[in-house]
């Protein structure tokens, strides 16, 4: 699997103003397409520490993506500084120039010289066209590298990788024919040390499989995802491989894939035509409400009673008094 790397500029990253979504949408895309970040870094508008996340990506990374920093004011360095690095110049582009000239022209403003650096670019580079702003994307391939300049705005930013970057990326990483096989196991009741001590090393994967682990909502999903074979044996690799985690995590698999709780639960009731009842406490009627959310669930979910006092909890549940008093309210006993 090629790797990427990562890098988001701004210091308003830093001063936890703005929540980096930037990488997460790209991380999440990339892995979709098969190509998997291996690190990333967030930055301020600092010359030095944008050299140092440049040439952290060249060392480790096929590929280097950096958001934000493409604006034409002094803290705006991104460009200056990926190109350095790629041993590129930067050169005005007459059409760039008369695009950005345009730009201003119909909005009836004056155009500071300044913008003018926003029409410089190395020529061995693709411009990427910014529908809905003035900063356009850089995409450079060059010395077995692949470095994408993208703009901060997470609006501009997507827009420009779905419609710019996602095609050339496939072309170039030889991913065009690449079907992509996935598939995420759910456990409930295990921890995620827990779960990595029982797969042992399985978790050891070839080199055209990813494994991910992540602990979401007190679940723990193990995330496969496979590259670079064909539809079918790939089905049967990623079959093989979850068969033989599910065989070692036992019950607590719950699901696969778009399983939730909630729909394993519905399907095995209706399975076993069997209904449910819930008593709930500290919950406050959550499962109650995360079970009705299903249409159909009245064919199966009899109702249930929110105990939240002591009180309610002898006089609805028949809890003894003497247990609520020896072992308190929150206790596998009560
Ligand atoms: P810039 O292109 O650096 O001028 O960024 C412009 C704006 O985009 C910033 O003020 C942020 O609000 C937003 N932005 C930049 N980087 C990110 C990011 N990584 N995630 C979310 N928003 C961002
Ligand atoms: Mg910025």
């Amino acid at each position: 699997m090629q790797r990427a790397y990562l890098i988001s500029t701004g210091h308003e990253l830093l001063s936890g103003a703005t929540v980096d979504s930037n990488a997460s949408f790209l991380t999440a895309r990339l892995l979709d397409m098969g190509l998997q970040v291996t690190g990333r870094s967030t930055v301020g508008d600092d010359r030095d520490a944008l050299e140092r996340a440049f040439a952290a990506g060249m060392a480790t990374a096929d590929i280097i993506i950096s958001t934000g920093g493409l604006g034409p004011t002094f803290d705006d360095l991104t460009k200056m500084v990926a190109c350095d690095i790629m041993d590129c110049q930067l050169e005005l582009r007459p059409e760039e120039e008369q695009r950005l000239r345009r730009y201003f022209d119909a909005r009836h403003r004056p155009m500071p010289e300044i913008n003018l650096r926003q029409a410089m670019f190395p020529p061995e580079a693709a411009v990427l066209y910014n529908a809905i702003g003035t900063a356009p994307g850089i995409y450079l391939r060059k010395n077995d590298k692949i470095l994408i300049l993208l703009p901060g705005p997470p609006r501009e930013m997507t827009r420009m990788f779905l419609n710019e970057v996602e095609r050339r990326l496939q072309a170039d990483c030889g991913l065009d024919n690449r079907p992509i096989g996935k598939r995420t196991i759910k456990i409930m009741g295990l921890g995620e040390s827990q779960v990595e001590e029982r797969l042992g090393n399985l978790l050891d994967v070839p080199a055209d499989m990813a494994v991910a682990l992540l602990a979401v909502d007190g679940e723990i999903h193990i995330k496969l995802t496979l590259t670079n074979s064909s539809k079918r044996t790939g089905h049967d690799q990623l079959g093989a491989l979850s068969g033989s985690m599910a065989e070692l995590l036992g019950h607590h698999v719950f699901g696969y894939d778009n399983d939730t709780l909630v729909t394993r639960t519905a399907e095995l009731l209706l399975e076993r035509q069997s209904t449910l009842a819930v008593a709930e406490s500290c919950t406050g009627g959550m499962l109650g409400k995360m079970i009705t959310d299903r249409p159909g669930s009245s064919r199966y979910f009899w109702g249930g009673v929110i105990s939240y006092s002591d009180q309610a909890k002898q006089l609805l549940l028949d809890v003894d008094a003497a247990i609520l008093a020896n072992h308190g309210a929150v206790s596998a006993e009560t």
